[in-house]
This record gives C-alpha cells, sequence and structure tokens, in this order.
C-alpha cells in the first residue's frame, strides 16, 4: 500500500491524513525525523509557514526534508506548504525546503480579501473546474523554467505549480470533496515507484 507522510508540526495536517485514507492510502503523520523512513511521498499542510519553517529547524527535520526534496521524492504543499516548499518567499525569516524553482509572495490578497473560494480551471485534473479555497494565501510572482503553471486566476496570477516530484497549490484541496488533487498527487508517487522498480530490475 502507498504510504504518505503528512508534516504534523502544526496547520490543517489531520484533513490532509482523512483524505489520503479515504483514497486507500496509508497516511503517516511525520513530527520526527524517524517517522520519514519508509515513506512513498509527503505533504506540506497549509497553517503558519513562520511557525512550520520554525519547527521544521528545531525538530531536525529541514535537513532530512530537504535532501529528500531534492531528490526526486514527491512533495506537495498546500498554502503554507508551498510557501515552505518554494526557492525563495517574501516575509520569511526562516530557510525553505527550496524544492521548487518559484518566488511566492505570502499573503498576497491583503486583508480586505484574506479568504475566498473560486472555480479554478486546472487542465491537468479534467475539464471540470476545481473548486478552490484560499485563506490567507501565496501565489506565486515568479516560475523558473522547468516550473509547468498548473492553474492561474483570471487576473493571470500562479497558484498551482508542478516541477518533477514537487507539487504546490496556493489554495486548500484538502478542505473540499473534491479528491482531484490528491489523487493527482498520488499518481506523481505511484510513477516514481515504477521508476525505481524498473530501475531495480535493470
Ligand atoms: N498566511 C499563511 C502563511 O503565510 C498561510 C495560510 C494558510 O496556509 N492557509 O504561512
Amino acid at each position: 500500500m502507498t504510504r504518505i507522510g503528512v508534516l504534523a508540526l502544526q496547520g490543517d495536517f489531520a484533513e490532509h491524513v482523512s483524505v489520503l485514507r479515504r483514497l486507500g492510502s496509508e497516511a503517516q503523520e511525520v513530527r520526527r525525523p524517524e517517522e520519514l523512513s519508509g515513506l512513498d511521498g509527503l505533504i506540506i499542510p497549509g497553517g503558519e509557514s513562520t511557525t512550520i519553517s520554525r519547527l521544521m529547524t528545531e525538530y531536525d527535520l529541514a535537513q532530512p526534508l530537504r535532501r529528500l526534496a531534492q531528490d526526486s521524492f514527491p512533495v506537495w504543499g498546500t498554502c503554507a506548504g508551498m510557501i515552505v516548499l518554494a526557492r525563495r518567499a517574501t516575509d520569511l525569516e526562516w530557510p525553505t525546503l527550496a524544492a521548487l524553482d518559484i518566488t511566492v509572495q505570502r499573503n498576497a490578497f491583503g486583508r480586505q480579501v484574506d479568504s475566498f473560494e473560486t472555480d479554478l480551471s486546472v487542465p491537468a485534473l479534467g475539464a471540470a473546474p476545481f473548486h478552490a479555497v484560499f485563506i490567507r494565501a501565496p501565489t506565486v510572482e515568479e516560475v523558473g523554467e522547468d516550473v509547468e503553471v498548473l492553474a492561474a486566476l483570471e487576473d493571470g496570477r500562479v497558484v498551482a505549480v508542478r516541477q518533477r516530484n514537487a507539487l504546490a497549490t496556493a489554495f486548500h484541496p484538502e478542505l473540499t470533496d473534491d479528491d482531484r488533487f490528491h489523487s493527482y498527487f498520488l499518481e506523481m508517487v505511484g510513477a516514481r515507484e515504477g521508476e525505481i522498480s524498473r530501475d531495480a530490475s535493470r
């Protein structure tokens, strides 16, 4: 069975755990470096990126996670998790995991419209729009050459990206009933497992 870790230092990790279990995967809450062993992928939830990145450093998870993320291990960050995966983030005093060649702006929607919901077109998930929940969300300001844009708002601001093994969404698929982003991530995980077993049988 596929075993996915969910970083459980702060934020809405429990919601990711329930979606993963609903989809038939094993979900492991991760708070200590030992809990990273035997995982096929990792989700970094929404929450507060300053707190998550500070605790990651304090709990000795930052180094091993940085190594995994840069070594084709599948990772997905939602909202604060996107910030933690970005190479550069505005207003963040702790180092990020730099798994995605993007620059993100934290709290990009300001105080007045800090939370909203909208239907997004996400061609990688099929024709039906994805109902996206944004809560004090970041946006992607710059994307590197290898980064694929999966979704943007009508004004062009980028809100979902993928770069090989790393996926990031500025919104919270774990807070809706639409499991397509979780299934998409599980497909990324499955594709990597296929590559590993092909390499091993050579
Ligand atoms: N505003 C938060 C941050 O900067 C992210 C909010 C969220 O994850 N919902 O980390």
